[in-house]
C-alpha cells in the first residue's frame, strides 16, 4: 500500500495548471484564481484625509499645553472638500471622518478635545500628521495587490474594489465530471426498494465542490456494468478536465470501474495506506485526470478533501498553501492500529488556553453521522497506535469551518451537554 505522502507528491506531478483564461467582473470573480498579478491603479487612500471628526488646524508651534485659539473658517465633509485651505495662522477647518485635508492642515484635533463656537479652542498638544490618514498609506500605485496563483476570497475582493478594480483576469474554471456507481442506488425522491438505499456521495461532492471555480458536470448515477460505465467515462473525458466517480473500486464481483479505467486509461495509483479511504483509485482516462473514490460515504468525502480538492485548485493555478495543523489535546481515547493514517472527524474547541478536540463518535466509513457534527480531522500517523486520552495529535479543519465568535455565547445561554 503507498504512503499518503507519497500518492500526495505523486498526485501533484500529474496536475497540469490550465492555461486558459477569462476576464470577470469583479463581482463575480469571489472564488476565481488571479491570472497574472493585480497590480493597483491608483493610491489608497487617493488623497490625505482626516481620520476622524474634528478640526483641521497645521500643528507648527502648537505640540505644547495651554490654550490654543482657532477660527473655523470652513468645512470639509467625504465627498464634499473644503473650497479653501488654510491661507492665516489660528484658523481651522471643521472636517469629518474620510473627508479631504485641506490646503495648509497637516493634522486633526478631535471634536471631544475642542470646545466649539465661532472660535474653537484646545488645550491638548497637536502634533503634526495626527488623525490624518497619509495618501498611499494603505496602498501605493503599481504595488502588487495580489500575485498570479491567488484565490480572490471576500477580502481580496473587497481590496481590490477600494483600488477601483473592475474585471480581473482569472483561470478558466475546471470542468468536473461526478458521476456515482451502485446497482443498489437510487436518488431521493422515490421509495426505496428492498437492498436499496440513497445516493450520497455525488450529493456530497458537488456539494463540496460548490466553493470551488468549477464547472461541475453532473453524470448521475451509473449502474454496476462494465459497459455502461466505459461508455460514461470516455463520454466524461470528452469534455472534463476532471472525473470523480464513487464506488466500484474494491475487489468485489461488482466493481468495475477500476478495470474499465485499467482498459481504457491508465491508473497511476491505486490503494493507498490511508483509513477511511484505502481503496482510492488515481489516473487518467484520455486528458482527464481520474479520480475513483471509494463508495463507502466518508471515505468517498475524505479521499476528495484530501486528493481531489488541491487537484482541482492546482489545476486552476492556485498557490495551495498547507493546510493550517493544530496541535490538539486528545479527550477520550482514539483506538487506532499502526500502519495506515488515519483521519478521525472529530470537534475541535478551545477550554481555556488549551485547544482539545474529540472524536465524532463512531468512525465506521459508513457513518456519515460523524462528519455531520464535526468540525476537523484529527491525523493519527501510521506509526502510531492508540492515541491515550490527554495524548496531543494535529487536527485540520474542515473547510468552511472558520470560529464563529457568538457560539460562544449561545452556547453559555443555552448549555449542551
Ligand atoms: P463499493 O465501493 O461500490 O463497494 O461501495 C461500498 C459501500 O458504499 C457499499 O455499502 C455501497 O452501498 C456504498 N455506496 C456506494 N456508493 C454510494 C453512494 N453513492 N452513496 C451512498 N453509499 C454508497
Ligand atoms: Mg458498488
Amino acid at each position: 500500500m503507498l504512503n499518503v505522502d507519497l500518492a500526495f507528491r505523486n498526485l501533484a506531478t500529474q496536475v497540469r495548471p490550465v492555461t486558459e483564461f477569462e476576464d470577470v467582473a469583479l463581482g463575480e470573480a469571489t472564488g476565481r484564481v488571479a491570472a497574472t498579478d493585480v497590480t493597483a491603479p491608483i493610491d489608497l487612500p487617493p488623497f490625505d484625509a482626516s481620520a476622524m471628526d474634528g478640526y483641521a488646524v497645521d500643528a507648527t508651534g502648537l505640540d505644547c499645553d495651554g490654550t490654543k485659539s482657532f477660527e473655523v473658517i470652513d468645512r470639509s465633509l467625504a465627498g464634499k472638500p473644503a473650497t479653501r485651505g488654510l491661507s492665516r495662522p489660528q484658523t481651522a477647518i471643521r472636517v469629518f471622518t474620510g473627508a479631504v485635508m485641506p490646503d495648509g492642515a497637516d493634522a486633526v484635533v478631535l471634536q471631544e478635545d475642542v470646545t466649539a463656537g465661532t472660535v474653537a479652542q484646545t488645550t491638548v498638544p497637536v502634533h503634526t500628521g495626527q488623525n490624518v490618514r497619509h495618501r498611499g498609506q494603505d496602498v501605493r500605485r503599481g504595488d502588487t495587490l495580489c500575485p498570479a496563483g491567488t484565490r480572490l476570497t471576500p477580502y481580496r475582493v473587497a481590496w481590490l474594489a477600494a483600488c477601483g478594480i473592475e474585471r480581473v483576469r482569472v483561470t478558466r474554471r475546471i470542468r468536473v465530471a461526478v458521476l456515482s456507481t451502485g446497482d443498489e442506488l437510487v436518488e431521493a425522491g422515490k421509495p426505496l426498494k428492498p437492498g436499496e438505499i440513497y445516493d450520497s456521495n455525488r450529493l456530497a461532492i458537488l456539494a463540496l465542490m460548490r466553493e470551488k471555480a468549477v464547472q461541475a458536470i453532473d453524470m448521475g448515477c451509473l449502474e454496476d456494468n462494465p459497459d455502461i460505465i466505459r461508455e460514461a467515462l470516455l463520454a466524461a473525458s470528452e469534455h472534463a478536465d476532471v472525473i470523480v466517480t464513487s464506488g466500484g473500486v474494491s475487489v468485489g464481483v461488482a466493481d468495475f470501474v477500476k478495470s474499465v479505467v485499467d482498459e481504457i486509461g491508465v491508473i497511476d495509483f491505486y490503494k493507498i495506506a490511508l483509513k477511511p479511504g484505502k481503496p482510492l483509485a488515481v489516473g487518467t482516462v484520455g486528458n482527464a485526470l481520474f479520480f475513483g473514490l471509494p463508495g463507502n460515504p466518508v471515505s468517498a468525502i475524505i479521499t476528495y478533501l484530501l486528493f481531489v480538492a488541491p487537484a482541482i485548485d492546482l489545476m486552476g493555478g492556485q498557490h495551495v498553501a498547507p493546510p493550517l495543523m493544530l496541535p490538539a489535546v486528545i479527550e477520550g481515547s482514539i483506538k487506532h492500529s499502526r500502519g495506515r493514517r488515519e483521519y478521525v472527524r472529530g470537534t475541535v474547541m478551545t477550554r481555556g488556553s488549551r485547544v482539545v478536540a474529540k472524536a465524532t463518535g463512531d468512525q465506521g466509513s459508513n457513518r456519515l453521522a460523524s462528519f455531520a457534527d464535526a468540525n476537523c480531522l484529527i491525523i493519527i500517523n501510521e506509526d502510531v497506535g492508540n492515541l491515550p486520552d490527554g495524548d496531543t495529535a494535529p487536527v485540520i479543519l474542515l473547510p468552511g469551518e472558520a470560529a464563529h465568535p457568538l457560539r460562544e455565547a449561545i452556547v453559555q445561554r443555552h448549555p449542551i451537554s
